[in-house]
């Protein structure tokens, strides 16, 4: 990887197994001017894992789940860093599903508003109002969770 300020070469001077998220951090050095700088490692999965659509199945974009987590937890003070720990959660629940790599979207939803409902009513409530999917037999199979 080449060093984000002058461009030069770097070499990893230490470097962790993060199991929690399934990254590796490295920290770097550049060995031209001697910034240091943390890389994380993870699996890329837009490649990985998939949405059935209709027509052809669609990859799983991290950006948008992270996004509807975010707007469900707009109101309160730490949201991004709540919602970037919650999209991490409902990742890895989604990763133990037996129908991986190929999911449906309410699958999605539901292990979404589950990991909400846990974390914060109001949240969840906000993200179920906006999900069509989890209202009616799904919205009871998630609110007796
Ligand atoms: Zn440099």
């Amino acid at each position: 990887m080449k060093c984000i300020y002058c461009g030069g070469e770097t070499e990893v001077t230490n470097s962790r197994a993060q199991k929690r998220s399934n990254q590796i951090w490295r920290r770097r050095q550049c060995l031209h001017c001697k910034s240091i700088f943390t890389t994380h490692e993870a699996i890329e999965l837009s490649s990985s894992l998939f949405v059935e659509a209709k027509g052809s199945p669609k990859p799983f974009l991290t950006d948008l789940l992270f996004t509807e987590v975010l707007l469900a937890l707009q109101d309160r003070k730490n949201c991004y860093v709540e919602a970037r720990e919650i999209t991490s959660t409902v990742i890895r629940q989604l990763l133990s599903l037996p129908d991986k790599p190929l999911l449906k979207p309410h699958q999605i939803s539901e292990v979404t508003a589950n990991v909400l409902k846990h974390f914060n009513r109001r949240a969840w409530l906000r993200y179920v109002a906006e999900h069509d999917s989890l209202q009616g037999p799904a919205l009871q199979r998630v609110a007796r969770l």
